[in-house]
């Protein structure tokens, strides 16, 4: 297995650090300046042991575009995870650490000829659809492929939904597809959904795993012998979530849905394994206070401005690809007994729309204070940009002595 995180520094933290100590050692040497990401391997070990714990049946495929920094597709790989790979280039990065294919599902229903080549190349062969077009184009280029039909199957309450864009009726559509799949020959083995980034409905694993019962009996009556089910991602993994609920639900579902051992069951959880694992420490470097005057009562009151080295543009893409995302500035000083005013906090870039937070009522910060982002690991370095050149923070990694 090749070693990036070996080559970088790791720091191992003892009984007298934590990530809160070493981001302050980062941040209070000499010249520091640029934004960075501590990443807490401990964090990812431990949310693997929840998973194994809480969804015993279930095999996790980690979804790579949730973070692809190899330290942590090297954890995942050592802790023996498969993967959900959605692009060439994710299949090429997994495999160069000696994964094996048979670990990697495509999970993209619309994949460019290009890749699906590849795929067949490489020999990974588990690939989702959920498109007449797309089962054409795999009788060309892939006709051994394993496939997995994938519907639609939407949580009433998440951060994103995915259905927008992926997932067939499992009514309407998906019968039609199966029937065109076995007139051309295709192997299809399977059923996928992904109920919603962030998903804040249990019950909807419930309606899409008893949806895919149906499936898999319809498949039946066509001759097929469906033995993969896929319950795709959704898991929460901010600091003080749990996925109790979620699991307990999809247990009882499989329970009752499928309570035949011989399905294999998997899920691709992105969110809930490297979400809380990251923490960024984002240092201001402007500060603009602006005077308003209220034009009832005559009274003044100062708002200040603060301007720090990362914004929606680099790690918090998600303030503007997702409503109501709220992150929250924690001061890395100790400001007990300052007076707070309201402020905002805006990114690096000349773009007006990089507003980090609107309103918050923080300590009277300097120039050169730091503030501090928990739960920065999902949907953020794997989407950041460096648009109008401004860097993207480097990662240090931290262990605690017993997980190294
Ligand atoms: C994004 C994505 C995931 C990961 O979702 P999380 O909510 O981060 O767990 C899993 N599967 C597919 C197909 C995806 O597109």
């Amino acid at each position: 297995m090749k070693t990036a995180i070996s080559e970088e520094r790791v720091h191992i933290l003892d009984s007298q650090s934590n990530v809160w100590s070493v981001i302050s050692e980062i941040a209070l040497s000499d010249n520091q300046e640029d934004a960075f990401y501590v990443c807490d391997v401990g964090d990812i070990v431990r949310k693997h042991k929840t998973w194994k714990a809480k969804l015993p049946r279930v095999e996790p495929y980690y979804a790579v575009k949730c973070n692809h920094s190899l330290a942590v597709l090297e954890v995942l790989s050592t802790l023996g995870t498969g993967f959900d790979c959605a692009s060439k280039g994710e299949i090429e990065k997994v495999l160069s650490l000696d994964v094996r294919p048979d670990r990697i599902i495509f999970a993209l229903p619309t994949k460019p000829a290009s890749h699906i080549r590849h795929a067949a190349s490489v020999g990974v062969s588990r690939m989702t659809f959920d498109n007449e077009t797309e089962l054409h184009k795999l009788k060309k280029l892939y006709p051994n492929a394993e496939m997995v039909i994938r519907i639609r199957s939407d949580a009433t309450d998440a951060q994103f939904i995915l259905g927008r864009k992926f997932g067939c009726d499992p009514e309407t559509e998906a019968p039609e597809l199966l029937r065109l799949a076995k007139s051309l020959g295709i192997n299809v083995i399977g059923v996928s959904f992904h109920v919603g980034s962030g998903c804040r409905e249990p019950e909807a694993f419930q309606r899409a795993i008893s949806s895919s019962r149906y499936i898999f009996d319809y498949a039946t009556s066509l001759g097929y012998n469906f033995h993969v089910l896929d319950i795709g991602g959704g898991y929460p993994g901010e600091h003080g979530t749990s996925i109790d609920k979620i699991a307990d639900v999809i247990n009882s579902s499989l329970d009752k849905y499928f309570p035949d051992p011989s399905v294999e069951i998997i899920a691709e959880p992105g969110t809930f394994y490297v979400c809380s694992a990251y923490t960024l420490a984002c240092n201001i470097h402007s500060i603009r206070n602006v005077t308003e005057t209220d034009a009832e009562t005559g009274n003044t009151k100062t708002r200040k401005m603060y301007y720090i080295n990362d914004g929606v543009f680099g790690s918090f893409n998600c303030i503007i690809s997702c409503d109501n995302h709220v992150v929250v500035p924690i001061p890395l000083k100790d400001y007990t007994g300052s007076k707070y005013h309201p402020s905002s906090i805006w990114g690096p870039t000349c773009d007006c729309v990089d507003q980090v937070v609107e309103n918050i009522l923080l300590p009277e910060m300097m120039v050169g204070d730091w503030l501090v982002f928990k739960d920065m690991g999902a949907y953020t370095l794997s989407i950041a940009s460096s648009f109008n050149s401004f860097p993207i923070p480097k990662v240090h990694i931290v262990a605690d002595k017993n997980v190294w």
